[in-house]
């Protein structure tokens, strides 16, 4: 029998946020597309074991953490009757209504839908294993294999076993009473808020001196001051020494500013950082060249060190978000297509879905910092917001970062219930060049938490109504800023 080649315009490879939308863009211009993916449902880590089902517990967090709040203002739930089973059920609904989703979406654009695992044998082809094709030769290749966990040393993840990765703790097992989350990072903190809601006692251990290390310590600090209210202890500067898993518990031993450096734990959760997916694919019979830390070289167009090869998400490097994965997917797809399209972004929006959320866009106030900017900061403490008090959030802050020279907004961040949706105004301000004064004459409906955010650019201008923060020398009125 003669081998089966399948010959496109465009072959995506991986069917994550980065890859399914790099497909459909290619596909909406006219390309003839086949999506190959090692995964029998599209979707990749984050629709099948990250952000969308982290988001479904996240959800039922919120609420189990709300209803207890609402015994201290006369309204007593009592405590949740909680159906594992049930509650899985319902994640894994969610998940494949979305998957389904993909799926038809493909059909509809005439996408060729391979399973199988692709390799590269040269720039323009790769064989498949675990397919019914024997092989894809195509003109360019668009590279989106993701990212996996970093696996700590001597540690070893056995199935069904008691120390997890994020993605086997998202299979929710159990609801063990001592849980140790190495880790106080993105994932590390939304699974510890998650097992913690439930009935867990959570213990996290983190490398560094405090959570989520190279973030705002000021937008920080209220989550940290919740964490521990929420978490049996938070050990900073500590490591796990040594895991040893019997059948019942896992021992570790810590190494750093503990008070009992060998405790017990019913499960262990590891979420130490992710790493690119770019080995075992047959690059080096291509030109695609990666840097020290194995992510994939690339221009502003997503063009790899290979002519025809592309290459988008995480398996480019940080940040290693969904959003910023399906942006490059189509600046890669449009590239293709001849389109002048490139990646140049002034705010990749990130969102930490703990309670409170931490949400942040654009240039950090270190970060502008380090540029030499002439930085000053609008912030608007939301315990002075009516909303932020009503929603029980008053730890909340908006923080702007702007430059004092132009007024130019150059980052926010948020610290708050809601943050994740408030962000997005950011994101747009800071693409569209806004100035203090854009934000601050947008008239914002009251009472909102986006109300913290006109605020905020009123706190930098000195005109802010809810709280007392005058800034010498200007006033708005009429929307030019008068000197005084
Ligand atoms: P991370 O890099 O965010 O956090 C890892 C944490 O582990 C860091 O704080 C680090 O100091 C700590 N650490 C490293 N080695 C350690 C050790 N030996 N002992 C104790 N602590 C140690 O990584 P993550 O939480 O695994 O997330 C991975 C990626 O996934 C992130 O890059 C993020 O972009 C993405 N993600 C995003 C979201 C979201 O957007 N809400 C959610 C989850 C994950």
């Amino acid at each position: 029998m003669g081998e089966e080649t399948l010959h496109t315009q465009v072959a995506v490879i991986g069917g994550g946020p980065g890859g399914y939308s790099a497909a459909f863009r290619a596909a909406d211009l006219g390309l003839d597309v086949a999506l190959i993916n090692a995964e029998k449902r599209l979707g990749g880590v984050c629709l099948l074991r990250g952000c969308i089902p982290s988001k479904v517990y996240l959800e039922i967090t919120e609420l189990i953490n709300q209803a207890r709040q609402a015994a201290d203002w006369g309204i007593d739930f009592g405590e949740p009757e909680i159906d594992l089973n049930a509650f899985r059920k319902h994640k894994e609904e969610v998940v494949g209504r979305l998957v389904k989703g993909l799926e038809h979406l493909c059909e509809q654009r005439n996408i060729e839908l391979i399973h199988g695992r692709a390799i590269f044998e040269e720039s323009q082809r790769v064989h498949l294993e675990g397919a019914d094709l024997d092989a894809v030769e195509f003109e360019h290749a668009i590279l989106a294999t993701g990212s996996r966990p970093v696996a700590l040393k001597g540690v070893e993840f056995k199935q069904n076993g008691r120390i997890m990765d994020s993605e086997s703790a998202l299979d929710l097992p159990e609801v063990p009473e001592r849980l140790l989350v190495v880790g106080g990072g993105y994932i590390g903190l939304e699974m510890a808020s998650v097992y913690a809601s439930l009935g867990s006692r959570v213990t996290i251990v983190e490398l560094t001196e405090g959570l989520l290390p190279g973030m705002d310590r000021e937008l920080v600090k209220p989550l940290q001051r919740k964490g521990e209210q929420y978490f049996e202890a938070m050990y900073f500067n500590t490591s796990v020494e040594e895991f040893e898993e019997s059948e019942n518990e896992v021992r570790v031993q810590l190494d750093g500013e503990v008070d009992q450096p060998e405790q017990n734990f019913d499960r262990v959760l590891i979420a130490v950082g992710r790493q690119p997916n770019t080995d075992g694919i047959g690059l080096e019979n291509t030109s695609v060249e990666l840097d020290e830390h194995g992510f994939v070289r690339v221009d502003e167009q997503r063009r790899t060190g290979d002519e025809h090869i592309y290459a988008v998400g995480d398996i480019t490097g940080e940040p290693m978000l969904a959003h910023k994965a399906m942006h490059e997917g189509k600046v890669a797809a449009e590239a293709i297509a001849g389109q002048p399209s490139a990646y140049d972004v002034r705010a990749v929006p990130a969102v930490v879905y703990t309670d409170p959320q931490l949400a942040w866009a654009g240039l950090s106030e270190e970060q502008a910092e380090e540029q030499g900017r002439p930085v000053e900061i609008g912030r608007f403490p939301w315990r002075a917001s009516g909303r932020a008090l009503a929603k029980g959030s008053p730890e909340g802050l908006t923080k702007l970062i702007f430059d004092s020279e132009t007024n130019r907004l150059l980052g926010m961040g948020i610290v708050g219930r809601g943050a994740e949706t408030m962000i997005s105004e950011g994101a747009l301000a800071i693409e569209l060049g806004a100035v203090a004064e854009d934000l601050a004459l947008t008239i914002h409906p009251h009472p909102t938490l986006s109300e913290t955010e006109s605020e905020a650019a009123e706190a930098f201008l000195g005109s802010a109504t809810h709280i007392l923060q005058r800034k010498k020398g200007s006033t708005v009125s009429d929307g030019k800023t008068t000197e005084t």
